[in-house]
């Protein structure tokens, strides 16, 4: 059950993070606060395809 997913930025759009997540456990889309690199603070990153 376990899919691999893209967390990008909220600000920049940027695609920072690959990680993967449980579709039982977590069917909505995850957000998450990560440090963007391109943004240089923690924003908030979503899932993406
Ligand atoms: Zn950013």
């Amino acid at each position: 059950m376990r899919v691999g997913i893209i967390m990008a930025c909220t600000e920049c759009k940027n695609r920072n993070y690959t990680t993967d997540k449980n579709k039982k456990n977590n069917p909505d889309r995850l957000e998450v606060k990560k440090y963007c690199p391109k943004c240089k603070t923690h924003t908030l990153h979503k899932e993406t395809k």
